[in-house]
C-alpha cells in the first residue's frame, strides 16, 4: 500500500515538474540534457543512434522510442543536430505531432536556412526558435557572464520559453528576424575560427624554426592578453561605423609590408601559406585601393565587397 502510495505520489511529481523533450544527443544535447536533468525537468530525448542516451536515462530521462513519441512527450523541444537540413530528414516523420509544439532549435547553420526552418515548422503548426550558444559542451548550464545564448524569432514565444531556455544558459534575444541569432554567432565565430588558425599557424612557424611549442607558449599567452587592448586602441568599433580610418600611427602600406614578411617567413620555413596568403592578399589589396595611408581598420573596405567567383 504504502509502495503504491509512494509511487503515485512520484508520478504525479513527474506530472507537475516542467517538461522538455531535447532531439540530437551529440556532446552539446547531452550536456544539455544533463542540464535539465539538474534542475528537475521531465526530460524526454530521442537520438539516432540511441545509446547515446544511456546515461541521461540512467539519471531519469525518457528515451522515447519515435521521434513522434518524443515531440508528444512536452510542448518545447530543444534540437541540437550538426545542421538544419537533419533537423527536416528528422522531423518529416513526425509531421503529425508538430501542431501545437515549440521548436527551438540550437544547431549551426546559415542565417537563411533559419528563416527557411521558421516558415516550414509555422506551416506545420509549430512556434520556432533559433538558438547560437556561445559555449562549449562542458560549460552548458553553468552560471557565468560567459554562457550565454543568442535567441531569434517571434519574442511572445521567446518569452513564454524563457525560463526553460535559461537552464541551458543565460539568453540574448537579439529580434524577430529569426536570421539574427545566427548572424550574432557567426560573425563571432568567424573571428574564433580564423584566430585560432591564425594562432596556431603561429605555433607551427614557432615550431618550424625547432622552437617547441611549451617554450612559444608563454609569449603567445601574453599576446593574447594584448588583443583588447589591440581593439581598442585601434577604435575598431568606432572607425567601422564612421568610415573613418586613423594611420598616424602605423598605416596600411607598413602593414601590408609586415603581411608580406609573415607570408615570405612561412614559406621559406617550408609550411602552409594558404593562410597568410589570403592575409596578404587583403592587406596589400587595401593599401593597393587609395588606403596606404589609413589605419588597420581599413582593411574593411576590402573584406565587405562581394565574394569573388569561386570564394
Ligand atoms: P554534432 O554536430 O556532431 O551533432 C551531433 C548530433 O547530430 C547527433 O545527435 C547526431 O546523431 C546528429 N546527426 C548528425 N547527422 C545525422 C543524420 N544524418 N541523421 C540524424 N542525426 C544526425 O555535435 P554537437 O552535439 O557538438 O553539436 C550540435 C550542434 O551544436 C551543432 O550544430 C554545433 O555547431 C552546435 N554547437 C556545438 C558546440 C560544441 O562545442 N560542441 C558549441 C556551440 C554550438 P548520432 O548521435 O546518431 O550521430
Amino acid at each position: 500500500m504504502f509502495v503504491r502510495i509512494k509511487f503515485a505520489a512520484m508520478n504525479s511529481e513527474k506530472k507537475n515538474r516542467p517538461a522538455v523533450t531535447i532531439i540530437g544527443l551529440g556532446p552539446m544535447g547531452q550536456a544539455m540534457g544533463h542540464a535539465y536533468l539538474e534542475k528537475e525537468y521531465s526530460l524526454t530525448v530521442w537520438n539516432r543512434t540511441p545509446g547515446k542516451a544511456d546515461a541521461l536515462v540512467a539519471r531519469g530521462a525518457t528515451r522515447a522510442a519515435t521521434v513522434g513519441d518524443a515531440l508528444n512527450a512536452s510542448e518545447l523541444a530543444v534540437i541540437s543536430l550538426t545542421d538544419y537540413d537533419i533537423m527536416y530528414t528528422i522531423l518529416e516523420s513526425a509531421q503529425a505531432s508538430l501542431p501545437g509544439k515549440t521548436l527551438v532549435n540550437m544547431s549551426s547553420d546559415t542565417p537563411e536556412k533559419l528563416r527557411q526552418a521558421e516558415q516550414w515548422a509555422n506551416r506545420y503548426g509549430a512556434a520556432f526558435l533559433a538558438g547560437g550558444i556561445m559555449v562549449p559542451p562542458p560549460m552548458v548550464g553553468q552560471e557565468s557572464p560567459h554562457v550565454y545564448t543568442f535567441y531569434s524569432g517571434d519574442e511572445a514565444t521567446f518569452k513564454r520559453h524563457q525560463a526553460a531556455l535559461q537552464v541551458m544558459s543565460a539568453t540574448d534575444y537579439r529580434g524577430r528576424d529569426v536570421g539574427l541569432a545566427m548572424v550574432y554567432y557567426q560573425a563571432l565565430l568567424d573571428f574564433m575560427y580564423t584566430a585560432v588558425a591564425g594562432g596556431v599557424h603561429a605555433y607551427a612557424l614557432a615550431k618550424s624554426a625547432g622552437i617547441d611549442a611549451k617554450i612559444f607558449e608563454p609569449y603567445f599567452q601574453s599576446f593574447l592578453q594584448f588583443l583588447p587592448d589591440l581593439f581598442a586602441s585601434s577604435n575598431t568599433a568606432a572607425e567601422l561605423d564612421s568610415g573613418r580610418y586613423d594611420g598616424s600611427q602605423n598605416n596600411m602600406r607598413m602593414l601590408a609590408a609586415g603581411t608580406g614578411h609573415v607570408l615570405h617567413a612561412s614559406r621559406d620555413a617550408g609550411i602552409d601559406v594558404s593562410l597568410p596568403e589570403v592575409v596578404d592578399r587583403i592587406y596589400a589589396g587595401t593599401a593597393a585601393q587609395g588606403f596606404a595611408e589609413a589605419g588597420i581598420n581599413s582593411i574593411v573596405e576590402v573584406l565587405k565587397q562581394p565574394a569573388r567567383p569561386g570564394n
